[in-house]
């Protein structure tokens, strides 16, 4: 059957079970009808989270609580992407205050890592996938503890309850999709370790077929622990002292994680970078991520720019935006890491007159090649690593006018191939840099110990002139995420797009190397005229995950699945 086929045929089974819910899976039908009497909507990658959510929300949660739901069932539906063995950046918009929160559940490095955990005996990089598989790429996991944060502040329903739908789902059992199975039969490393590899094949080594039932009482067990005594049950006992003996013994490439390093995990609250674009004002999540300040830098480039005057698709669109996006990655490269151990420059990288001196820098007609950092720098730009088929992202508003956005990752597909008692250990220490230095210089992304790997998750949310919340999106894709992000604010406020248009535009991003177009799409018919402009092109298959919920100016909710996932929009009264 054709990928399409079985996208459709799935999409038509999941409609049939969630017979009572307003549902789209990437595309919207009834949808003027449906948004005009929702009061809740959620938009994540798969239809079960999704559901977990709309649930919760429908029982009178609110958007923390359902955002709990739908990471509980994202553990086990969507192993190779997120889960409790890995970390996440969530915003919260308050409906009350209009006030936006930053809560980063960043995994940290063992207290005892070292600036040349990923060098060799010779003092030369590993090779990326020598490192990422084992235990040496796995930090403390974060999800769990910034939850527990987010709900003592803001939960509703009580704890135990938001894990129920998670802990059902997997004594029960739920059906291996089609991407899913992909990603099983082509990984390379799924196999390395038994858990793992007993999990996802079948006896004779084959992977596990679209459709079949997938149970998984070790996490059942475990979720059943973490509901009934908190997150403690995760971060001292036995669960912790089973991720760090698993990480320590792992064969062939171990890791210094203790049960020390576990337990004295600490979710941060952050302030969120809240910057002007046009008559809006975007935040995104700080540091350690890159995401949100490079995104705000790329906003604030383009604001010099008449975007409006440029169909989203044409050759115009993308070079600008290349454009912009090179400037603001060549920042990102030199000096964006973890702020609790390197210093980062962010008021002058986001300072408006700055901004303008960097937009002066773009030419219409000519591609600048690669783009210096703009500020004086002390340290060496740190080489990208490569992009995942992992990450998710989540959407939620609740009843009361309260937002989520969440992105939240193991790394990459599977993480560490390593599974401790149900769940995937994440590889995020690879997003450090592997070399130290640079010309004799320092990285400010190297490891350090207890540091947090600077990342690129753009979780981001949209208020308007007065406050009130307008957009939440957000997308996995490695560093590419920032351009994702980045063109779907442009597309829903310069363009004037819908949500759901604005995630089916093709993608396009530059990371200060190639101006990368997706491939099949629209853009690619400029290839010409952007090569007779000097951009080296790369046309490839760029996975986005966006989820969207948005407000329309008539109050309306209006939702966002990315057709290139499996993601669907729930919604409903309350
Ligand atoms: N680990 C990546 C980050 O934190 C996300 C990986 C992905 O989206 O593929 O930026």
């Amino acid at each position: 059957m054709p990928l399409a086929t079985v996208r459709a045929t799935f999409a038509a089974v999941v409609l049939a079970v969630l017979s009572a819910c307003s549902q789209h899976p990437g595309a919207s039908f009834d949808a003027a009808q449906r948004e005009a009497r929702d009061s809740f909507m959620i938009a994540a990658a798969h239809p079960l989270a999704a559901q977990a959510g709309q649930d919760i929300l429908a029982r009178g949660g609110n958007a923390t609580d359902a955002a709990m739901a739908v990471q509980a069932v994202l553990t086990l539906v969507e192993p190779q992407s997120s889960g409790i063995g890995g970390g996440a950046f969530m915003l919260y918009y308050d409906a009350g205050s209009k006030g936006v929160q930053a809560f980063d559940g960043r995994e940290t490095a063992p207290s005892t890592a070292t600036p040349d955990l990923f060098l060799k005996a010779d003092g030369t990089p590993m090779d990326f996938w020598d490192a990422v598989v084992g235990g040496r790429s796995v930090g403390a996991p974060g999800v769990l503890r910034m939850l527990e944060l987010a709900h003592a502040e803001h939960g509703k329903l009580p704890w135990a309850t938001l894990f129920q739908p998670a802990i059902r789902l997997a004594r029960e059992g739920f059906e291996v999709t089609p991407r899913l199975h992909e990603l099983i039969a082509h990984d390379k490393y799924l196999k390395t370790y038994a858990p793992a590899r007993r999990y996802f094949y079948q006896a004779d080594g084959s992977p596990l077929p679209v459709g079949a039932t997938l149970r998984n009482a070790k996490l059942a067990d475990t979720l059943e622990a973490v509901a009934e005594n908190g997150a403690e049950a995760f971060y001292e006992g036995a669960i912790a002292g089973d991720i760090a003996r698993a990480v320590r013994n792992a064969e062939g490439n171990p890791g210094k994680l203790t049960a020390a390093d576990i337990a004295g995990y600490e979710a941060k609250q952050r302030d969120a970078i809240c910057r002007p674009y046009r008559e809006y004002k975007v935040c995104g999540m700080p540091p350690p991520t890159s995401g949100g300040a490079t995104v705000a830098q790329i906003l604030g480039i383009l604001e010099s720019f008449d975007m409006e005057a440029h169909a989203p698709t044409s050759a115009d669109a993308v070079h600008l935006v290349a454009e912009a996006s090179r400037l603001a990655f060549a920042d990102r490269n030199r000096f964006l890491a973890d702020t609790d151990f390197v210093e980062v420059p962010l008021e002058a990288l986001l300072d408006e007159s700055y901004l303008k001196r960097r937009a002066a820098l773009i030419s219409p007609r000519h591609a600048m090649g690669e783009a210096q950092p703009g500020l004086p720098a002390q340290q060496a730009a740190m080489p990208d690593q490569p992009s995942g088929a992992s990450t998710s992202h989540f959407s939620i508003v609740d009843a009361q006018g309260n937002a989520v956005s969440i992105t939240t990752s193991i790394e990459q597909a599977f993480g560490s191939r390593m599974m401790v008692r149900g769940f995937l250990l994440n590889n995020q220490l690879t997003d450090f840099s592997f070399r130290p230095e640079v010309d004799g210089r320092p990285v400010a992304n190297r490891v350090e110990g207890g540091k947090r790997p600077r990342s690129s998750m753009s979780p981001t949310i949209v208020l308007d002139e007065d406050g009130d919340f307008v957009l939440a999106i957000g997308s996995p894709g490695g560093s590419r995420i920032i351009g994702y992000v980045a063109e779907r604010l442009v597309a829903f406020i310069d363009w004037d797009l819908d949500a759901q248009a604005a995630i089916d535009l093709p993608n396009y991003t530059n990371r200060n190397g190639p101006t990368e177009l997706e491939k099949n799409t629209a853009v690619t018919r400029h290839a010409e005229e952007l090569r007779r402009r000097g951009h080296v092109l790369e046309v490839e298959t760029m996975t986005s995950g966006l989820h969207a919920v948005a407000r329309t100016p008539d109050g309306r909710l209006q939702g966002g699945a990315d057709p290139r996932r499996e993601g669907v929009v729930l919604s409903g009264v309350r």
